[in-house]
């Protein structure tokens, strides 16, 4: 038998722990003795989870796993997913408790009730039956973060009808091949949106996308920047209808329809950090039930108490799961804001925070390290005192981002929940409690109640704690995918085909134990750098790079090297106050990241950059910066936030810069 090399060599080391305050467990709504409920019988732990929402009819089986990877969970009951979100809080007393605080970029906000969402959702189910969309018809969503956006993802699922929403900032091509792949009989958009303070087309470019689609028959215009735009909105007569004149004037009366727990919600493509995006597919009873159970368990949410911000996008899972599904099923009360974070000044979540009161942030690594670069006098000017959990998704938190989140935002004295789960899981499946959990800053820590994850090996044996590898779920969970749309191929052969013979789920990421058995999320598998037969990741040495004073972002990759095998290349944006990055600087780098984590992963070369390439859900896409390190062609683009920052990449690497 040959010896297993270990799959991640074990760097960097973080020692601070963050223990929940008395106050803060005593009132939690996870606590600690929820493990060994889940543990002692899972399916029974689920069956009780499933209780928090209201079925027609009770399911026969809590989990039918005899066709896997293809799984059933609460087979045979049946639900309405909109009226879980909406209706039963009117009927229960609440239909005057705000939903939704929806604050413009411009700055025109709206309060929308429990009481008149229902009425907006039932009003556009109603107009969506009289176009012909029937239950398994699949309605494309191309909207900023309005309002309209979630009236029509729960008008969608009220009627059975599948959403597949599409980032508001996406090309007409990726539109189009999202509107292609899923047969979308509806497209429904807005006239244009604002973005950094300007009114910006969007039914142009639907228009462009839809030339030639032939399974799209009507298309749903939601005005929002109207006269602001230069020239008249392009129209197409019999095809297009502005959501105002057909939805406004429907009934508010609608009667939902119970469907099937495994009846289909809604696709929703991957980000594209690593390839070209995957359809996944989310069905009704078990993504419900986990959206809302993570919701009220990580986020300690008291339905009427709290005020919460997710500032994600609709485009993307999280705002699927952490603003639409999760929160709506239990209750929220939520600020919804349209904008970017520096418009029209860089306190805008603050000034936001300020003003709603808002108790529950949960945001982005990247958006912490921009705020972090932007410098910590300017949230120093509002009052945060509202707030009492901080959360992360998206990407691996450097510990020392973590710590300033905490610091700098939660007072030092807030949790912050570092939540780990992908498109393909439907909703957070490692993090910590905030009651419960000592947190340590850069960890996700632990798999939740519930749920069961791994560090495993090469071989699919999990590696002792301190050692590194591949994460998987070695357990089905009840929101996790039910297949990537029109592909069973692609599922099977993307999340199940690695470790086939133990039936794992191959997430894609590299993770290490902690002494303490802790998991450390180490970014892809597919930027894992080799050097000198050492696996290092990026996340350990980013973070390193993080952790000096000088540096708000780094990005690392691997580059082919004819002595190491593989070069650590970083990239790096200095803090607003850093100097000018010259070879002093780069050289003290180095050496920072040598001293933290040792000599093998002192960067090659490090490059002072403006920008990082990121995906329009703000993860580094570092398949480019590889690119860019080996002087091949730039790849594929396509869900690039801004395509400009690879030239400006470029152009400074070949100017010895
Ligand atoms: P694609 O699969 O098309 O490359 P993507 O993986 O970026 O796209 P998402 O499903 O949005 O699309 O992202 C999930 C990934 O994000 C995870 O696999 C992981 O790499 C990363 N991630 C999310 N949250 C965390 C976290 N808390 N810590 C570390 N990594 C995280
Ligand atoms: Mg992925």
């Amino acid at each position: 038998m040959t010896e297993q090399s270990p799959a991640l060599d074990n760097l960097l080391t973080e020692s601070r722990t963050f223990p929940p305050s008395a106050e803060f467990a005593g009132q939690a709504n996870a606590k600690a003795d929820l493990y060994a409920t889940a543990d002692a019988d899972r399916e029974q732990f689920w069956a009780g989870q499933a209780e928090r929402l209201s079925w027609d009819t009770k399911w026969s089986q809590v989990l039918d796993w005899t066709n896997a990877p293809f799984a059933k969970w609460f087979v045979g009951g049946k639900l309405n997913v909109a009226y879980n979100c909406v209706d039963r809080h009117v009927e229960s007393g609440h239909g005057d408790q705000v939903a939704i605080h929806w604050v413009g970029e411009p700055g025109d906000t709206r309060d929308i009730t429990y009481a008149q969402l229902k009425d907006e959702v039932s009003k556009a189910a109603n107009a969506l039956s009289s176009l012909g969309v029937v239950a398994g018809d699949v309605v494309a969503i191309q909207l900023q973060m309005v309002p309209e956006a979630i009236f029509a993802m729960l008008a969608c699922a009220r009627i059975g009808a599948l959403h597949s929403v599409v980032f508001g900032g996406f090309s007409p091509t990726a539109l189009r091949a999202r509107v292609d792949d899923a047969a979308a009989k509806i497209v429904i958009t807005s006239d244009g949106q604002y973005r950094r303070g300007k009114a910006a087309p969007m039914k142009a470019n639907v228009d462009e996308a839809l030339q030639g689609a032939e399974t799209v028959q009507k298309v749903i215009v939601v005005k929002r920047t109207g006269s602001d735009l230069e020239g008249e909105t392009p129209w197409t007569e019999g095809r297009d209808l502005w959501w105002h004149e057909l939805v406004d004037g429907q009934s508010a009366e609608h009667q939902p329809e119970a469907f099937d727990s495994e009846h289909p919600l809604f696709i929703l493509y991957t980000s594209g950090t690593t390839g070209k995006p995957k359809g996944i597919l989310h069905t009704s009873g078990g993504y419900l039930t986990q959206t809302a159970y993570t919701h009220n368990v990580v986020f300690d949410h008291k339905p009427g108490e709290d005020v919460y911000w997710c500032t994600a996008d609709i485009g993307w899972i999280t705002g699927h799961s952490y603003i639409v599904y999760g929160p709506l099923a239990n209750r929220v009360t939520q600020v919804v804001y349209e904008g970017t974070p520096n418009t029209p000044h860089e306190g805008r979540h603050w000034e936001i925070i300020q003003k709603y009161k808002v108790s529950i942030y949960y945001t982005a690594p990247t958006l912490i390290r921009t705020f972090m670069k932007w410098g910590e006098d300017i949230p120093a000017k509002y009052d945060l005192s509202s707030l009492r959990v901080l959360g992360s998704v998206g990407e691996p938190i450097n510990p020392e981002a973590w710590i300033w989140y905490r610091e700098k935002i939660g007072a030092n004295k807030t949790p912050v929940v570092d939540t780990w789960w992908q498109t393909e899981t439907g909703s957070i499946m490692i993090s910590p409690l905030p009651g419960v959990t000592s947190a340590k800053p850069g960890s996700a820590q632990r798999a939740l109640p519930g749920i069961s994850a791994k560090v495993v090996d090469d071989t699919g044996t999990e590696v002792p704690h301190g050692g590194g590898g591949y994460l998987v779920l070695d357990k089905p969970w009840p929101s996790m995918l039910r297949g990537v749309w029109g592909d069973d191929e692609r599922f099977r052969d993307t999340y199940w085909s690695r470790f086939s013979e133990q039936g794992y789920y191959f997430a894609g990421d590299g993770a290490k134990y902690d002494d303490d058995g802790d998991i450390w999320l180490l970014g892809r598998v597919d930027d894992v750098m080799n050097v000198s037969g050492h696996r290092i990741s990026t996340t350990e040495v980013e973070s390193a790079l993080v952790s000096h004073p000088t540096v708000a972002e780094a990005a690392v990759v691997g580059a082919t090297d004819p002595t190491t095998g593989q070069g650590i290349v970083a990239f790096v944006i200095l803090r607003g106050n850093a100097g000018d990055g010259g070879d002093a600087a780069v050289q003290e780098l180095r050496n920072h990241v040598a001293k933290e984590i040792g000599p093998i992963a002192k960067p090659r070369q490090i490059m002072v950059v403006a920008e990082l390439p990121k995906t329009r859900s703000g993860k580094i896409m570092r398949r480019l910066l590889r690119d860019v390190a080996e002087n091949r062609q730039i790849g594929d683009v396509t869900t690039l936030a801004d395509s400009s920052v690879m030239d400006l990449i470029s152009s400074g690497l070949n100017s010895g810069k």
